[in-house]
This record gives structure tokens, sequence and C-alpha cells, in this order.
């Protein structure tokens, strides 16, 4: 029996998001699990607010355009098939268990600096994801790319 059937990878999309792809997929593989990706985007209105005097729609547009490219770039990366590529606007760690929830998600993967502060053993978004997910969560440790 598998240990997860449905596992989702939380991506930013930087180039250190490369360094998920091969334990990701080797654990996909080996649990014959369905495999999705996840990339949020925290919309230029929590930033701003309404203190910029223009509208944000059509930048919002292409920076949504923009992570749909990269999503579907990244995902020709992966050897294992993916089932569903999402991508979602709000705040990154409460759309990734909202997800995890609603997808009855069994193993979430998030990518782990251990460079913010507290969180010398996990990055701040891995460590946010942690808190709160009702599922198994695997942190990834990453190498920041100079
Ligand atoms: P951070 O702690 O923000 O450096 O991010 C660490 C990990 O959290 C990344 O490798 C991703 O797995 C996940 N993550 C961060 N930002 C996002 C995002 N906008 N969408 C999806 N996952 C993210």
């Amino acid at each position: 029996m598998s240990a997860y059937k449905r596992i989702l990878l939380a991506v930013d999309l930087s180039e250190e998001s490369d360094q998920l792809i091969d334990k990701t997929c080797e654990i996909a593989e080996r649990n014959n699990a369905e495999l999705s990706l996840i990339h949020v985007i925290e919309p230029l209105s929590f930033a701003y607010g309404g203190d910029v005097p223009m509208d944000l729609t059509t930048i919002q547009e292409q920076l949504d355009d923009h992570a749909r490219v990269k999503l579907d770039s990244f995902a020709a990366r992966l050897s294992h098939p993916v089932t569903h590529k999402f991508i979602v606007s709000g705040h990154t760690e409460s759309e990734i268990h909202r997800h995890c929830d609603e997808h009855s998600i069994d193993l979430v993967i998030v990518g782990s600096h251990g460079r913010h502060g507290l969180s010398l053993l996990l990055g701040s978004t891995a460590n946010g994801v942690l808190h709160g997910a009702h599922c198994d969560v695997l942190a990834i440790r990453v190498q920041p790319i100079k």
C-alpha cells in the first residue's frame, strides 16, 4: 500500500525550485502518487493596498501570465507526470493549507533554506506551512543560488 496518494509540491518558481525536483519525483514514483504543483501569487494590493494611485489590474495579469509560463516550464522538467498545476492568489501559507484540505492532499513538499531568523532549521514559508497543516509536510533543504 502507498503511504501517499496525493502529493502537492509548492513552488515559488525561483531558480532554487529545481532543487526540489529529484526527491519529489522519487517519492511520487515510489508511492505511485498523483503529483500536483501549486504556486501562490500574493496580490499586489496586499503590498500596496490603496496607497498606489493607479489600477494594478494589468500588472497583476502580466504577473499571472508570467507565472503560468514558468510553472508550465517547471512541470516539463519533472520525470513524474503532473496531474494538476494550480496558480492561486492570496496569502501563501493559508492558500497552501486550504488547497491541501480541499484536495485531500496527504503530503505537501516545500523547500527550506534555514536562513531566516528563528528558522535556522526551516525557511519562513516552510515553517508557516508546517504549522497549521493537516497532512504530512516534507521540507527539502535547498541551497541558495548566488
Ligand atoms: P521561503 O521560505 O519563502 O524562502 O520559501 C521556501 C519554500 O516555500 C519554497 O521552496 C516553496 O516550496 C515554498 N514557497 C514559497 N513561496 C511560495 C509561493 N509563492 N508559492 C508556492 N510555494 C511557495
